[in-house]
This record gives C-alpha cells, structure tokens and sequence, in this order.
C-alpha cells in the first residue's frame, strides 16, 4: 500500500483542502465543542453502533446530563440507562456502558486513560474507538479509520479489492492514514474526514463533483471506476 501517488506538495495541498472545507461545512455536535474525554468515550461508543445522528445527540445529551462523570455512570440504574439508549435500539448495551465507567473507577481512578492499550481494554472498546478518543479528546497525533476512512483511502488510492478485513490490511490503512495527517493537527483532520466521508465520499453515491480533494482522487480521475 502506498501513497506514491501523493507528492510532498500534493499531500499538503490536499490537507489544505480538506481543512478549507471542514471550515466552512463541518459538523457540531456537543462532543466537539466540549471534548472532555469522558464526553467523547460516550458519544465514540454510541456513534460506534448507529448511524442515526439526531437520535443520537439526544440519547448522547441525557446520558451527560444524567451522568455526568464516570462515577455516575457506574452507579446508573441498568433500566434507567436502558430507557435512555433505547430510541437508538442499543438498550441491551446499558450494562456494557455501566461495566465501562466501573473499570474507569476501579483501574483508572475514574479518569479516562490516555492509552491505546489501556482503552482498549475497556469493554466494549475496540480499536477504532480507541484511536478516536486519543486524538479527538486528548490530541495526540493518531490516524482512526473506520469504514467510511477506509473506503475514502481505497477511492483516493485506487486501491484494489474489497474493504479490509484482516488485521494485517487494516494495520497498512491505519498507517496510510497517519502519512496523510499534518503534524500537530490529527483532531481536526481527523474530524474533516469524518464529516466529507458522512456528507461528500458516502459509501454509495460520492458526490465527487462537490469535493474539495477531487484532484488528488483516483477513483474520481478513473470517472468512478474500478473502487469501492
Ligand atoms: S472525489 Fe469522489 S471518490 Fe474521491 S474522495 Fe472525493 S467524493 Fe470520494
């Protein structure tokens, strides 16, 4: 896997791109404006596992207010949580969620802590999320690829075959991905991905004609050929 199609001046160009867009067209959400960790783990968790936004600001915004700090949520009355995750059919998670925050106080004195490995061993925490909370709440340099980054990636590389599976696969998309981050500013590249792949790159129909890193895309160069 390579980026050999990305000179050092085409690589930045296509960050100053993407960064010119994200100002302009970047999405808010309660968890952006106020990244405490605690507030990205809960909504990274919640985003993990539906796609439907504006229920998930509300379920998102009742859990804070609800349970402020881990320590809250840990004691949270398991039908009471269930009631709350519900409108987004993730009612069978709320003990998960609880197990989380108690593995919070009991290993990480309530704090959430700023390692991979240590997040992933949370439950229900696995790598993508990990990865998201280290660079959108604490700003460490951390490439994160879910799905939609991995598709963006296999467009704009014109990579072959079908998304990655293998740990192997995944682990030289998760590296491409950091090639392309300027240094110093991953959270918001990070978030500029996210918003073009939910608004401009989507999984069926990308609007290439309305994205702003179209000259740099193999897949646009190609008229939409030959990737996923
Ligand atoms: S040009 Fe099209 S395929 Fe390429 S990154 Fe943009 S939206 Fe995706």
């Amino acid at each position: 896997m390579a980026t050999t199609l990305l000179t050092e001046e085409s690589k930045v160009e296509l960050q100053e791109r993407l960064f010119d867009w994200f100002e302009q067209n970047g999405r808010n959400f309660p968890w952006r404006s106020q990244p405490s960790p605690y507030a990205v783990l809960i909504a990274e968790k919640l985003l993990q596992q539906t796609a439907v936004i504006d229920k998930l600001v509300e379920v998102y915004n009742r859990i804070v207010d609800t349970y402020p700090t881990p320590r809250f949520l840990a004691n949270a009355d398991i039908s009471t949580l269930e009631d709350i995750i519900q409108p987004l059919g993730l009612g069978y998670r709320a003990k998960e969620l609880r197990d989380m925050a108690n593995e919070l106080i009991v290993r990480h004195n309530g704090e959430v802590p700023r390692d991979l490995k240590k997040l992933i061993e949370l439950p229900g925490i696995g790598d993508y999320t990990a990865r998201a909370v280290l660079s959108l709440a604490f700003g460490e340099d951390m490439p994160v690829v879910d799905t939609n980054i991995a598709r963006f990636l296999y467009r704009m590389f014109g990579l072959k075959g079908t998304l990655p599976s293998n740990p192997a696969r995944k682990r030289a998309l998760i590296e491409l991905a950091g090639r392309l981050i300027p240094k110093g500013h991953a959270r918001n590249f990070n978030l500029a991905l996210l918003d073009l792949c939910a608004q401009v790159c989507k999984a069926n129909k990308p609007q290439c004609i309305e994205c702003p890193v179209r000259p740099h895309c193999a897949y646009y160069a190609k008229g939409g050929l030959q990737c996923p």
